[in-house]
């Protein structure tokens, strides 16, 4: 008898949650990720999936992604599936048997779960390569965190050799609103593009007592500050949404002197060009011209960002319909309105067309309201296997079997 995939996937459930247990043991953070990277060698090794391991390295620290490629046994095209390695520079709170034995680490946003969800699905595709037309890439990101390691990747042309195309991932995220297990697979922006903002603004030193003897950095920085709040709450649409955070203030060294020098720094986040695109004109102009009238110099500079994790809808309606073949209507959530944070997964669908998906993780135990990047973050790991037939099914529907 022919076993479904939501069988097969099912039938994996257990050694999911182990594979995250170990993993969750060992976080690892950066792009450089030794312990991590070799433990998805020795699975892959294990399976009898040929792989590659990252040749970049970026300021002398090597990058340890893994690159995987099943070749089913008839001509297609390729498809990738993405999971990420990278943990979190942050000590685990939580009293569990398989807690972290990294000190100051922990996999708080999840990326333990992206490696068990990718490797039990590398596994069930790879008993699927004698049908299979085509082929499945299997990456094994480092550097999520530090937005570095898609950029890297996507430098080693890892689109490409054979060429993909469409590309897919997922994260796992609390999101109570809806059953633990439900996936939202949604077309359009889902996460929002993220720069990052250096404001300097240079006044003039003088005695705490005698301000007019120089020309205050500090309450010039506050006005800039007020004033960068405008642009949310008065120039966005109403239709859309924009965050602009001032998350760090640094200015003197003394209660009594004023200093010569005030910095910011912040980020923004937005879900369209267009408005990412004014946020940066308008920041400019606001320092430049509240600095300029209050006698001081202001400068921004900004950072390399990432753009908005931007969901192609038809491959995002085919994937919908690939997990509507698995679960029940109510774990199929096809509409989403985009959260805040950023993906690096956006450079990937930058090449080729792409759909970020989200597994609802959501603990109803302890860490019920808990976030990820929390040292309190757990999942719902009776789940996990959800997102391992997401990705079986997604993979199968694309490539075609040829015997349909
Ligand atoms: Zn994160
Ligand atoms: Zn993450």
């Amino acid at each position: 008898m022919k076993v479904s995939v939501y069988e097969q996937c099912l039938s994996k459930k257990d050694d999911i949650i182990q594979i995250r247990r170990k993993l969750h043991q060992i976080p690892e953070v950066g792009i450089y990720n030794p312990e991590t990277s070799a433990f998805i060698c020795r699975e892959l090794e294990r399976m009898g999936i040929p792989f590659q391991i990252s040749h970049s390295e970026e300021k002398g620290v090597k990058n340890t992604s893994i690159v995987g490629l099943i070749r089913g046994k008839k001509e297609g095209i390729t498809v990738a599936l993405r999971a990420d390695l990278d943990g979190l520079p942050i000590a685990e709170e939580n009293e569990v048997p398989y807690k972290s034995t990294h000190q100051g680490k922990m996999h708080a946003c999840g990326h333990d779960c992206h490696m068990a969800i990718l490797l039990g699905a590398a596994e069930i595709l790879k008993k699927h390569e004698e049908e299979m037309c085509g082929s499945v890439k299997l990456i094994f990101q480092t550097g999520e965190e530090e937005l570095a390691g898609a950029r890297m990747l996507m430098s080693e042309e890892v689109m490409r050799h054979p060429d993909v195309s469409a590309c897919f991932g997922l994260h796992v995220w609390p999101i109570p609103e809806y059953p633990a297990g439900a996936l939202v697979i949604a077309p359009g922006c889902v996460m929002a593009a993220g720069d990052r903002f250096d404001i300097l603004i240079k006044g003039k030193g003088s005695h705490g007592s005698q301000p007019s003897f120089g020309i205050d950095p500090v309450t010039c920085a506050a006005q800039i500050i007020s004033a960068l709040q405008l642009i949310s709450s008065r120039e966005v649409s109403e239709k859309e949404k924009g965050v602009l955070s001032v998350c760090r203030i640094h200015a003197g060294s003394a209660w009594n002197v004023i200093p010569s020098e005030a910095h910011l720094q912040g980020t923004i986040r937005t879900t369209s060009t267009q408005t990412r695109q004014h946020y940066k004109k308008r920041i400019n102009e606001i320092v430049k011209q509240t600095a300029g009238a209050l006698r001081c110099i202001g400068e921004v500079e900004w950072s390399a960002g990432t753009p908005a994790v931007d969901n192609d809808a038809e491959t995002a309606k085919r994937a919908a319909d690939a997990a509507g073949k698995l679960f029940e209507k109510e774990f199929v959530i096809d509409h989403a309105s985009p959260f805040m944070a950023t993906e690096d997964f956006a450079f990937y669908q930058q090449e080729v067309p792409g759909v970020y998906a989200f597994l609802n993780i959501s603990d109803s135990g302890s860490a019920a309201g808990v976030s990820l990047h929390n040292s309190r973050f757990q999942v719902d790991e009776s789940v996990l296997w959800h997102g391992t037939a997401y990705f079986v099914q997604t993979v199968l529907d694309w490539l075609g079997t040829g015997q349909n």
